[in-house]
Protein backbone atom coordinates (compact mmCIF):
# COMPACT_ATOMS: atom_id res chain seq x y z
CA UNK A 1 0.00 0.00 0.00
CA UNK A 2 1.40 3.09 -0.55
CA UNK A 3 1.34 6.15 1.56
CA UNK A 4 -1.29 8.30 -0.46
CA UNK A 5 -3.88 5.77 0.18
CA UNK A 6 -4.16 6.00 4.07
CA UNK A 7 -5.54 9.50 3.31
CA UNK A 8 -7.94 8.03 0.18
CA UNK A 9 -12.05 8.58 1.34
CA UNK A 10 -12.55 5.04 0.86
CA UNK A 11 -15.90 3.86 -0.51
CA UNK A 12 -18.10 1.70 -2.33
CA UNK A 13 -20.33 2.89 -5.21
CA UNK A 14 -23.76 2.34 -6.19
CA UNK A 15 -23.77 0.02 -9.04
CA UNK A 16 -26.34 1.34 -11.57
CA UNK A 17 -27.94 -1.44 -13.76
CA UNK A 18 -26.56 -2.15 -17.09
CA UNK A 19 -26.69 0.13 -20.26
CA UNK A 20 -26.16 -2.43 -22.82
CA UNK A 21 -25.00 -1.13 -26.60
CA UNK A 22 -26.83 -3.50 -28.33
CA UNK A 23 -29.74 -1.62 -29.35
CA UNK A 24 -32.09 -4.85 -30.12
CA UNK A 25 -32.22 -5.36 -26.41
CA UNK A 26 -35.25 -5.21 -24.99
CA UNK A 27 -34.48 -2.81 -21.61
CA UNK A 28 -36.72 -3.46 -18.97
CA UNK A 29 -33.53 -3.03 -15.78
CA UNK A 30 -33.72 0.82 -15.04
CA UNK A 31 -36.99 2.06 -15.07
CA UNK A 32 -35.90 3.80 -17.97
CA UNK A 33 -39.33 5.29 -19.39
CA UNK A 34 -40.01 3.25 -22.74
CA UNK A 35 -42.08 6.62 -24.52
CA UNK A 36 -39.46 9.19 -26.26
CA UNK A 37 -39.60 12.76 -24.53
CA UNK A 38 -42.25 14.83 -25.26
CA UNK A 39 -42.56 16.28 -28.99
CA UNK A 40 -42.36 19.63 -27.41
CA UNK A 41 -38.75 18.77 -25.78
CA UNK A 42 -38.07 17.39 -29.96
CA UNK A 43 -39.35 20.93 -30.95
CA UNK A 44 -36.93 22.82 -28.60
CA UNK A 45 -33.99 20.69 -29.50
CA UNK A 46 -34.17 21.66 -32.77
CA UNK A 47 -34.65 25.24 -31.80
CA UNK A 48 -31.72 25.21 -29.72
CA UNK A 49 -28.41 27.10 -30.71
CA UNK A 50 -25.14 26.51 -29.62
CA UNK A 51 -24.58 30.02 -29.20
CA UNK A 52 -25.84 30.56 -25.43
CA UNK A 53 -23.50 27.93 -24.62
CA UNK A 54 -20.46 30.29 -24.80
CA UNK A 55 -22.02 31.86 -21.26
CA UNK A 56 -22.23 30.15 -17.86
CA UNK A 57 -26.04 28.96 -17.12
CA UNK A 58 -28.58 31.18 -15.14
CA UNK A 59 -27.22 29.05 -11.42
CA UNK A 60 -30.23 29.34 -9.81
CA UNK A 61 -32.03 27.68 -13.08
CA UNK A 62 -34.70 30.17 -13.06
CA UNK A 63 -37.04 29.50 -15.69
CA UNK A 64 -37.46 25.77 -14.75
CA UNK A 65 -37.63 26.36 -10.67
CA UNK A 66 -40.39 28.88 -12.44
CA UNK A 67 -42.08 26.25 -14.69
CA UNK A 68 -41.72 23.00 -11.83
CA UNK A 69 -43.45 25.78 -9.18
CA UNK A 70 -46.00 26.71 -11.68
CA UNK A 71 -47.13 22.87 -11.88
CA UNK A 72 -47.32 22.33 -8.41
CA UNK A 73 -49.13 25.51 -7.41
CA UNK A 74 -46.13 26.16 -5.28
CA UNK A 75 -43.62 29.68 -5.18
CA UNK A 76 -40.06 28.92 -7.45
CA UNK A 77 -38.50 29.61 -3.96
CA UNK A 78 -40.35 26.42 -3.14
CA UNK A 79 -37.79 24.37 -5.64
CA UNK A 80 -34.33 23.36 -5.15
CA UNK A 81 -33.43 21.75 -8.98
CA UNK A 82 -30.64 19.46 -9.81
CA UNK A 83 -28.61 16.80 -11.72
CA UNK A 84 -31.51 14.55 -11.45
CA UNK A 85 -32.63 13.56 -8.43
CA UNK A 86 -29.63 10.86 -7.08
CA UNK A 87 -28.16 15.28 -7.29
CA UNK A 88 -30.85 16.30 -5.36
CA UNK A 89 -30.75 13.64 -3.04
CA UNK A 90 -26.87 13.64 -2.09
CA UNK A 91 -26.85 17.39 -1.56
CA UNK A 92 -30.18 16.70 0.72
CA UNK A 93 -28.34 14.60 3.01
CA UNK A 94 -24.88 16.49 2.86
CA UNK A 95 -27.41 19.14 4.65
CA UNK A 96 -29.88 17.96 6.54
CA UNK A 97 -28.59 14.65 8.19
CA UNK A 98 -25.96 16.39 10.43
CA UNK A 99 -27.07 15.49 13.71
CA UNK A 100 -24.81 12.99 14.74
CA UNK A 101 -27.81 10.43 15.00
CA UNK A 102 -28.76 8.07 12.90
CA UNK A 103 -31.00 8.57 10.24
CA UNK A 104 -33.54 5.71 9.35
CA UNK A 105 -34.79 4.38 6.02
CA UNK A 106 -36.01 0.78 5.34
CA UNK A 107 -33.47 -2.38 4.77
CA UNK A 108 -34.94 -2.80 1.49
CA UNK A 109 -34.78 0.28 -0.73
CA UNK A 110 -32.90 2.42 -3.39
CA UNK A 111 -29.71 0.90 -2.67
CA UNK A 112 -27.76 4.57 -3.19
CA UNK A 113 -29.13 6.15 0.59
CA UNK A 114 -26.37 3.51 2.18
CA UNK A 115 -23.94 4.53 0.04
CA UNK A 116 -24.12 8.58 0.61
CA UNK A 117 -24.80 7.80 4.14
CA UNK A 118 -21.15 5.77 3.91
CA UNK A 119 -19.60 8.93 1.88
CA UNK A 120 -20.97 11.96 4.05
CA UNK A 121 -20.03 9.40 6.82
CA UNK A 122 -23.77 9.84 8.46
CA UNK A 123 -24.92 7.02 10.98
CA UNK A 124 -27.87 5.13 9.59
CA UNK A 125 -30.01 2.36 10.56
CA UNK A 126 -32.16 0.08 8.48
CA UNK A 127 -35.60 -0.60 9.76
CA UNK A 128 -36.87 -3.45 8.37
CA UNK A 129 -39.93 -3.64 5.71
CA UNK A 130 -42.70 -6.37 7.00
CA UNK A 131 -43.52 -9.82 5.16
CA UNK A 132 -45.53 -8.49 2.92
CA UNK A 133 -42.68 -5.36 2.24
CA UNK A 134 -44.27 -2.44 3.72
CA UNK A 135 -43.00 0.20 5.67
CA UNK A 136 -43.67 -0.02 9.54
CA UNK A 137 -44.54 3.51 10.23
CA UNK A 138 -43.91 2.80 13.93
CA UNK A 139 -40.24 1.97 12.77
CA UNK A 140 -39.76 5.94 12.63
CA UNK A 141 -40.73 6.97 15.75
CA UNK A 142 -37.59 6.06 17.66
CA UNK A 143 -34.92 9.28 17.71
CA UNK A 144 -33.01 9.90 14.71
CA UNK A 145 -31.09 12.17 12.89
CA UNK A 146 -33.66 12.07 10.02
CA UNK A 147 -35.90 9.92 7.55
CA UNK A 148 -35.30 9.11 3.78
CA UNK A 149 -37.71 6.45 2.06
CA UNK A 150 -39.02 6.59 -1.58
CA UNK A 151 -43.04 6.60 -1.82
CA UNK A 152 -43.37 4.48 -3.87
CA UNK A 153 -40.53 2.15 -2.24
CA UNK A 154 -38.23 0.59 -4.75
CA UNK A 155 -37.57 -1.93 -5.81
CA UNK A 156 -40.58 -3.25 -4.05
CA UNK A 157 -42.94 -0.77 -6.10
CA UNK A 158 -44.92 -0.70 -2.55
CA UNK A 159 -46.93 2.84 -1.55
CA UNK A 160 -47.18 3.93 1.70
CA UNK A 161 -50.68 5.19 2.06
CA UNK A 162 -50.74 9.03 2.29
CA UNK A 163 -51.71 8.97 6.27
CA UNK A 164 -49.10 6.69 7.42
CA UNK A 165 -46.47 9.04 5.48
CA UNK A 166 -47.67 11.57 7.32
CA UNK A 167 -47.88 10.22 10.72
CA UNK A 168 -44.01 9.52 10.15
CA UNK A 169 -43.57 13.63 9.13
CA UNK A 170 -45.56 14.58 12.18
CA UNK A 171 -44.00 11.98 14.48
CA UNK A 172 -40.69 13.16 13.33
CA UNK A 173 -40.79 17.49 13.48
CA UNK A 174 -37.25 17.66 14.91
CA UNK A 175 -35.54 16.17 12.09
CA UNK A 176 -36.31 16.49 8.24
CA UNK A 177 -37.98 13.72 6.51
CA UNK A 178 -37.35 13.36 3.26
CA UNK A 179 -39.93 11.76 0.61
CA UNK A 180 -38.15 10.43 -2.62
CA UNK A 181 -41.33 10.33 -5.03
CA UNK A 182 -39.06 9.03 -8.42
CA UNK A 183 -42.12 6.97 -9.22
CA UNK A 184 -45.46 8.48 -7.76
CA UNK A 185 -46.75 9.99 -11.24
CA UNK A 186 -47.49 6.22 -12.18
CA UNK A 187 -50.54 6.21 -9.50
CA UNK A 188 -49.47 7.05 -5.73
CA UNK A 189 -50.67 9.94 -4.05
CA UNK A 190 -48.18 12.46 -3.42
CA UNK A 191 -47.25 14.09 -0.25
CA UNK A 192 -47.05 17.51 -1.65
CA UNK A 193 -49.86 18.71 -0.39
CA UNK A 194 -48.34 18.23 3.23
CA UNK A 195 -46.19 20.82 2.39
CA UNK A 196 -48.18 23.67 3.53
CA UNK A 197 -49.04 21.50 6.93
CA UNK A 198 -44.70 20.55 7.61
CA UNK A 199 -42.03 22.62 7.37
CA UNK A 200 -39.57 19.02 7.86
CA UNK A 201 -41.05 17.51 4.59
CA UNK A 202 -39.19 17.53 1.11
CA UNK A 203 -40.16 15.80 -1.44
CA UNK A 204 -38.09 14.88 -4.39
CA UNK A 205 -39.20 14.42 -7.80
CA UNK A 206 -37.56 13.13 -11.28
CA UNK A 207 -37.75 13.65 -14.90
CA UNK A 208 -36.15 10.54 -15.53
CA UNK A 209 -39.32 8.23 -15.52
CA UNK A 210 -42.63 9.56 -16.04
CA UNK A 211 -41.10 12.31 -18.38
CA UNK A 212 -38.83 10.18 -20.01
CA UNK A 213 -35.77 12.27 -19.79
CA UNK A 214 -33.20 9.68 -17.40
CA UNK A 215 -30.74 10.70 -20.35
CA UNK A 216 -31.41 14.77 -19.55
CA UNK A 217 -30.61 14.52 -15.87
CA UNK A 218 -33.43 16.49 -14.69
CA UNK A 219 -34.06 16.65 -10.86
CA UNK A 220 -35.98 18.55 -7.95
CA UNK A 221 -37.20 18.99 -4.57
CA UNK A 222 -39.83 21.03 -2.69
CA UNK A 223 -40.06 21.97 0.71
CA UNK A 224 -40.71 24.68 2.24
CA UNK A 225 -38.62 27.93 1.66
CA UNK A 226 -36.73 28.04 4.43
CA UNK A 227 -35.10 24.17 3.76
CA UNK A 228 -35.08 24.93 -0.05
CA UNK A 229 -32.75 27.69 1.04
CA UNK A 230 -30.67 25.46 3.24
CA UNK A 231 -30.12 23.55 0.45
CA UNK A 232 -28.98 26.47 -1.79
CA UNK A 233 -26.57 27.45 0.54
CA UNK A 234 -24.78 24.09 0.37
CA UNK A 235 -25.43 23.51 -3.20
CA UNK A 236 -23.82 27.26 -3.84
CA UNK A 237 -20.96 26.35 -1.55
CA UNK A 238 -20.05 22.89 -4.01
CA UNK A 239 -20.98 23.54 -7.49
CA UNK A 240 -22.94 27.10 -8.99
CA UNK A 241 -23.78 25.42 -12.20
CA UNK A 242 -25.40 22.29 -11.55
CA UNK A 243 -28.00 22.90 -14.51
CA UNK A 244 -26.73 23.45 -17.80
CA UNK A 245 -28.48 25.04 -20.54
CA UNK A 246 -30.00 22.63 -22.21
CA UNK A 247 -31.40 21.30 -19.02
CA UNK A 248 -32.99 23.92 -18.19
CA UNK A 249 -34.58 24.69 -21.80
CA UNK A 250 -35.59 21.15 -22.31
CA UNK A 251 -36.69 20.55 -18.97
CA UNK A 252 -38.95 23.69 -19.10
CA UNK A 253 -40.84 22.32 -22.67
CA UNK A 254 -41.27 19.06 -20.88
CA UNK A 255 -42.55 20.55 -17.63
CA UNK A 256 -45.09 22.66 -20.09
CA UNK A 257 -46.59 19.65 -21.40
CA UNK A 258 -49.06 18.31 -19.68
CA UNK A 259 -51.21 16.11 -21.86
CA UNK A 260 -48.03 14.39 -23.38
CA UNK A 261 -47.41 13.07 -19.99
CA UNK A 262 -50.99 12.44 -18.79
CA UNK A 263 -50.86 10.05 -22.09
CA UNK A 264 -47.39 8.14 -21.12
CA UNK A 265 -48.19 7.77 -17.76
CA UNK A 266 -51.63 6.34 -17.96
CA UNK A 267 -50.45 3.96 -21.12
CA UNK A 268 -47.90 2.73 -18.37
CA UNK A 269 -49.82 2.09 -15.93
CA UNK A 270 -52.62 -0.06 -18.23
CA UNK A 271 -49.41 -2.19 -19.00
CA UNK A 272 -48.82 -2.47 -15.42
CA UNK A 273 -52.49 -3.72 -14.76
CA UNK A 274 -51.65 -5.84 -17.87
CA UNK A 275 -48.74 -7.21 -16.43
CA UNK A 276 -50.10 -8.11 -13.73
CA UNK A 277 -52.72 -10.36 -14.88
CA UNK A 278 -50.15 -11.99 -17.46
CA UNK A 279 -47.22 -12.48 -14.86
CA UNK A 280 -49.82 -14.26 -12.29
CA UNK A 281 -51.25 -16.34 -14.85
CA UNK A 282 -47.12 -17.69 -15.40
CA UNK A 283 -47.12 -18.82 -11.82
CA UNK A 284 -45.37 -15.27 -10.71
CA UNK A 285 -46.23 -13.71 -7.25
CA UNK A 286 -45.98 -9.92 -6.11
CA UNK A 287 -46.83 -7.22 -3.97
CA UNK A 288 -49.11 -4.80 -5.38
CA UNK A 289 -47.16 -2.31 -7.39
CA UNK A 290 -47.81 1.36 -7.96
CA UNK A 291 -44.44 2.17 -9.86
CA UNK A 292 -43.24 1.87 -13.09
CA UNK A 293 -41.98 -1.40 -12.57
CA UNK A 294 -42.91 -4.66 -10.59
CA UNK A 295 -41.00 -6.75 -8.45
CA UNK A 296 -41.77 -10.91 -9.29
CA UNK A 297 -40.83 -14.16 -7.42
CA UNK A 298 -41.86 -17.35 -9.65
CA UNK A 299 -42.88 -20.55 -7.73
CA UNK A 300 -40.87 -22.69 -8.80
CA UNK A 301 -37.77 -20.95 -11.07
CA UNK A 302 -35.09 -19.19 -9.47
CA UNK A 303 -34.93 -15.57 -10.21
CA UNK A 304 -31.05 -16.27 -10.35
CA UNK A 305 -31.53 -18.85 -13.36
CA UNK A 306 -34.34 -16.42 -15.09
CA UNK A 307 -32.32 -13.73 -15.08
CA UNK A 308 -29.44 -15.42 -16.91
CA UNK A 309 -32.45 -17.19 -19.45
CA UNK A 310 -33.86 -13.80 -20.06
CA UNK A 311 -30.44 -11.89 -20.51
CA UNK A 312 -29.43 -14.27 -22.79
CA UNK A 313 -32.65 -13.88 -24.81
CA UNK A 314 -31.40 -10.37 -24.95
CA UNK A 315 -34.26 -9.46 -22.16
CA UNK A 316 -32.71 -7.36 -19.85
CA UNK A 317 -34.29 -7.28 -16.37
CA UNK A 318 -32.42 -6.21 -12.54
CA UNK A 319 -31.78 -8.84 -10.04
CA UNK A 320 -30.65 -7.58 -6.79
CA UNK A 321 -27.65 -10.54 -5.03
CA UNK A 322 -29.25 -9.02 -1.34
CA UNK A 323 -30.29 -10.86 1.71
CA UNK A 324 -34.64 -11.08 1.37
CA UNK A 325 -34.48 -10.24 -1.95
CA UNK A 326 -32.43 -12.49 -4.09
CA UNK A 327 -34.81 -14.65 -5.62
CA UNK A 328 -36.56 -11.61 -7.03
CA UNK A 329 -36.81 -9.92 -10.49
CA UNK A 330 -37.16 -5.83 -10.58
CA UNK A 331 -39.12 -5.81 -14.11
CA UNK A 332 -39.70 -2.64 -15.61
CA UNK A 333 -43.23 -1.63 -17.68
CA UNK A 334 -42.09 -1.64 -21.11
CA UNK A 335 -44.26 -0.62 -24.17
CA UNK A 336 -47.29 -3.10 -25.30
CA UNK A 337 -45.20 -5.23 -27.54
CA UNK A 338 -41.90 -5.35 -25.25
CA UNK A 339 -44.30 -6.51 -22.63
CA UNK A 340 -45.68 -9.26 -25.14
CA UNK A 341 -42.31 -10.60 -25.91
CA UNK A 342 -41.39 -10.68 -22.35
CA UNK A 343 -44.41 -13.08 -21.81
CA UNK A 344 -43.82 -14.93 -24.99
CA UNK A 345 -40.65 -16.18 -24.00
CA UNK A 346 -41.50 -16.84 -20.07
CA UNK A 347 -44.50 -18.84 -21.52
CA UNK A 348 -42.05 -21.17 -23.38
CA UNK A 349 -39.06 -21.16 -20.45
CA UNK A 350 -41.54 -21.83 -18.44
CA UNK A 351 -43.44 -24.33 -19.69
N1 LIG B 1 -34.81 7.55 -6.27
C1 LIG B 1 -35.18 6.32 -6.59
C2 LIG B 1 -36.04 5.55 -5.64
C3 LIG B 1 -34.76 5.73 -7.81
O1 LIG B 1 -35.11 4.48 -8.10
C4 LIG B 1 -33.97 6.49 -8.69
C5 LIG B 1 -33.54 5.89 -10.01
N2 LIG B 1 -32.36 5.16 -9.96
C6 LIG B 1 -33.58 7.77 -8.29
C7 LIG B 1 -34.05 8.28 -7.10
C8 LIG B 1 -32.66 8.61 -9.11
O2 LIG B 1 -33.15 8.96 -10.35
P1 LIG B 1 -32.58 10.20 -11.18
O3 LIG B 1 -31.23 10.56 -10.60
O4 LIG B 1 -32.49 9.70 -12.56
O5 LIG B 1 -33.57 11.29 -10.99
Amino acid sequence: MRAWENNVRKVVPYVPGEQPKDRKVIKLNTNENPYPPSPAVTEALRRMTAEPLRKYPDPTAGRLTEAIAAEHGLRPEQVFPGVGSDDVLAMAFLTFFNSGKPILFPDITYSFYDVWAELFAIPYERQPLNGRFEIVKEDYRKENGGVVFPNPNAPTGVELPLADVEEIIRSNRDVIVIVDEAYIDFGGTSAVGLLEKYDNLLVVRTFSKSRSMAGMRIGYALGNEDVIRCLNNVKFSFNSYTMNEAAICLGVAAAEDHAYFEETRRKIIATRERAKQELAKLGFSFADSKANFLFVTHRTCPARELFAALRAEGIYVRYFDKPRIDNYLRITIGTDAEMEALYDFLRRYLR
